[in-house]
């Protein structure tokens, strides 16, 4: 058996689906279990329909319910999947209409959010399905549900690996019967008791390596709309190489320093299994993409640069740090207590300077913070990471680094305490120049 995972791009219409049936249909050989997300920029509707929904606007958020409705019937006919997949489209926008009715202007529990969000998987894979049957190929749909299964925490659940395991494997030996394949959802999910859960952005990546840990995939392939991992973002960087084989390390590390390519979580349920985990692209499936694997397997050095555009840098000051131990559990307590996790860390004798990720709200961590230090928050900075295994062996590696960056302020710099990272922060607007100058000194010479 194996997971092929088609992200947002590789079934955003009719084309894309095609293409990505096609991909499906070449390897019905090998028991593919098709997961995917929902079509390109679906889920950004959704979450923007429900912000209408809390501001009370209902003409807006049913406007934009109808557009879906459209462009998913407008899909599943041009695919053939017939009144069968008109049907889904129909049945999920018209609950999505009587959701918006029902929950205007009042407040909106979480479990329901992950229900509504839920309906751009829905309607992707059940469009997909209908398309698949239709070429011949045939095909069950399973519902996530009843196999992703997660805490209570419904917005973004944290998967419970062995309810999760056991239920996954129930149910694809169960519907895994007479059909070439069977087609389900990425990052939906449900609690213990059955509730709609979701997996937080990007999880679908993270959905396939959960299904394909628990059936013992042979691979998992991450089907996306670039060559593999990349020396950096394509969309930023020119000149970009692929990568034609990353540790799971690598690639775990690569994705929390902020490489959308891979959903951070995704390598976990594969590493105890050793199950191969390849990044392909669907808009061009020849290409050889990005094996990953065990690290036994990979070459020391710098592989890729990630970047988070936008972070917040806090400076905690105090003079009482000198020579006091415990200061710094005192301060992470805080961080702990508060609820805001940190990335990158840097210290002096009287300062320790740390990044959080731009989402968290760090106001009660500052004013706790604010008791027994001067604290500085700066939020106009960006974040550099260049990631490879034993990057600390790479001959050169802070001449080049500094090299490259000498026009640019370096307001702090990090050094992962695996090996795996060195990472730079620098001014927001000198982002994308600081970033194609390291590129150019790591990757193209
Ligand atoms: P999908 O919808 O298939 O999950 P995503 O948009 O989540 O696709 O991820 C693919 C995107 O990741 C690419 O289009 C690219 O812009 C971005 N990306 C960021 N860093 C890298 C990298 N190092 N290599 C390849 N792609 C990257
Ligand atoms: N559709 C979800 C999102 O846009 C999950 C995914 O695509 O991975 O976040
Ligand atoms: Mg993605």
């Amino acid at each position: 058996m194996i997971v092929m995972k088609f992200g947002g791009t590789s079934v955003a219409d009719a084309a894309a689906m095609t293409r990505s049936i096609g991909i499906v249909e070449g390897k019905l050989k090998q028991k593919p279990i098709v997961v995917v997300s929902a079509c390109a920029k679906v889920t950004d509707s959704l979450y923007g329909i429900l912000e209408l929904v809390a501001a009370g606007k209902k003409e807006e958020a049913l406007k934009i319910t109808e557009g879906l409705k459209q462009r998913h019937l407008t899909t599943a006919e041009e695919l053939g999947a017939g009144e069968e997949g008109a049907a889904v489209v129909l049945a999920r926008t018209s609950w999505m209409s009587d959701f918006i009715e029902k929950h205007c202007g009042s407040p909106v529990s979480d479990m329901d959010k992950a229900h509504f969000i839920s309906m751009g998987e829905y309607m992707s894979s059940g469009i997909m399905c209908h398309g698949m049957n239709a070429r011949g190929i045939k095909t069950t749909w399973i519902d996530a549900r009843r196999m992703v299964i997660t805490d209570s925490e419904h917005m973004c659940g944290t998967p419970d690996m062995e309810k999760l395991a056991v239920a996954t494997k129930a149910v694809i030996d169960a519907e895994y019967k007479d059909v070439d394949a069977v087609i389900t959802q990425g990052f939906i999910s449900s609690t213990a008791d059955g509730e709609p859960s979701i997996l937080g952005r990007g999880g679908s990546d993270y959905s396939a390596s959960l299904i394909g840990a628990a059936v013992d995939a042979a691979r998992i392939e991450i089907w996306t709309d670039v060559d593999g991992v990349r020396t950096a973002d394509p969309r930023i960087v020119e000149n970009t190489v692929g990568i034609s084989k990353l540790s799971y390390e690598e690639a775990a590390e690569l994705a929390y320093l902020g490489a959308k390519v891979l959903h951070p979580l995704t390598m976990e349920p594969a590493v105890p299994k050793s199950i191969p985990l390849f990044v392909l692209n669907s808009m061009n499936p020849s290409s050889e993409g990005t094996a990953v694997m065990s690290k036994s397997c990979i070459f020391d050095g710098v592989k890729s640069i990630s970047y988070k555009e936008n972070i917040k840098v806090i400076s905690i000051y105090s003079l009482k740090m000198i020579d006091t131990p415990g200061f710094m559990m005192k301060v992470f307590s805080v961080f702990a207590n508060d609820g805001v996790s940190v990335d990158l860390i840097s210290s002096s004798e009287a300062s320790i300077t740390v990044t959080v990720d731009k989402n968290q709200v760090i106001d009660k961590v500052v004013e706790d913070l604010s008791a027994f230090a001067t604290v500085r928050v700066n939020d106009d900075k960006s974040q550099i990471s260049l990631v490879g295994k034993n990057i600390i062996g790479v001959r050169g590696l802070l001449s080049k680094t500094f090299g490259a960056l000498v026009d640019h302020k370096i307001y702090m710099i990090s050094q992962g305490a695996t090996y795996l990272n060195l990472s730079v922060v620098v001014d927001r607007p000198e982002l994308r120049t600081a970033l194609c100058r390291l590129h150019k000194a790591f990757f193209e010479n």
